[in-house]
């Protein structure tokens, strides 16, 4: 599968490369957010958030699983499942991934058979205090579309 690498130098590059990805995102959307602690996948959120017009400050949804923001082009579903103790228990997800907004999944490797196939993975990786290396894994064409649309437009920004 190819990836698609982008480099942030700060907070604010990572909500901007995020806005951009709101842009190009449909109804029924997943995307996954993999990386450690203060990696930047709240960052990458609020991002998504603000470019789809969501005013709503957004949080990690530790303690909820999920969260629902509404108010913008699309809903947000936001969704950490860090604390979910059986992967193969059926919390409803399916109905997030196939509703009317985008789901954003932190954590997702833990309910891996859950994922729908088609969704655009993303790692952050930190470099330095300042810099984050992005990884964008997409499966399906929607997102590989998605991705080469994103690359095009951060080599002429
Ligand atoms: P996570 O949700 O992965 O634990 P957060 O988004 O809450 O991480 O925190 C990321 C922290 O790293 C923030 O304090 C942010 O300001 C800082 N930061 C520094 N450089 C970057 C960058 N290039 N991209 C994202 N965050 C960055
Ligand atoms: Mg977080």
């Amino acid at each position: 599968m190819e990836e698609y690498v982008f480099f942030t130098k700060s907070a604010e590059e990572t909500l901007k490369l995020a806005k951009k990805l709101s842009e190009m995102v449909e109804k029924s959307d997943v995307l996954t957010l993999e990386g450690d602690l203060g990696a930047g996948k709240t960052t990458f959120t609020k991002g998504l958030a603000s470019g789809l017009g969501i005013k709503k400050n957004v949080n990690s949804p530790t303690f909820t699983i999920i969260k629902e923001y509404k108010g913008g082009r699309l809903p947000l579903y936001h969704m950490d499942v860090y604390r979910v103790e059986d992967a193969d228990e059926d919390l409803g997800f399916d109905e997030y991934f196939h509703g009317d907004g985008i789901t954003v999944v932190e954590w997702a490797h833990l309910i891996e058979d859950q994922l729908p196939s088609d969704r655009l993975d993303i790692q952050i990786f930190y470099v330095d205090d300042s810099t984050r290396k992005i990884t964008m894994t997409p499966y399906g064409s929607h997102y590989i579309d998605i991705c080469k649309e994103l690359r095009n437009e951060s080599i002429s920004n």
